[in-house]
């Protein structure tokens, strides 16, 4: 590696995953270059002032803080919402209504006309059969239609 590529993978130098080789090839150079122990040092002093550093405290005047900025912007916002929608207000539920109207329209239009079991049975009955008794005994034949009536 030469010095360049040692500055890019400086930050790395600490990371356990850097192979082995690479971290002492980095150690190497940094005996003998000024410039990348400077660049080290600096990373390792702002790593540590980061894990020094504590999370802010909650504390009431942040809290009170916020909710008067909200406050604030609540009452700002009502003017700039209402602005663009004057005429849209309608327009939404009308189209909605509108098309709900033409769906049953459709609907009405696409019915099929009722048709109770009674109609759809003599409908299907062939006009021509009759039921007839007799005291004799047909043909097998005639009974299984293989012979014209006698
Ligand atoms: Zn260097």
């Amino acid at each position: 590696m030469n010095h360049q590529q040692i500055r890019e993978k400086l930050t790395a130098f600490h990371d356990p995953e850097l192979p082995s080789e690479e971290r002492l090839e980095i150690a190497k150079h940094l005996e003998s270059c000024e410039d990348c122990r400077g660049v080290l040092n600096r990373c390792e002093h702002a790593a540590k002032m980061f894990s020094r550093a504590t999370l802010p405290k909650p504390s009431e005047k942040f809290v009170t803080g916020v909710m008067d900025r909200l406050e604030r912007l609540e009452e700002l916002t009502p003017a700039v919402v209402e602005r663009p929608t004057p005429f849209l207000r309608w327009l939404f539920p009308a189209i909605g209504y509108g098309f709900a109207l033409l769906l049953m329209l459709i609907a009405i239009s696409n019915r099929e006309p009722l048709i109770d079991t009674e109609t759809v049975l003599l409908a299907d009955t062939p006009q021509k059969t009759q039921w007839t008794f007799s005291k004799e005994m047909p043909e097998i034949d005639t009974l299984l239609n293989l012979k014209e009536d006698v």
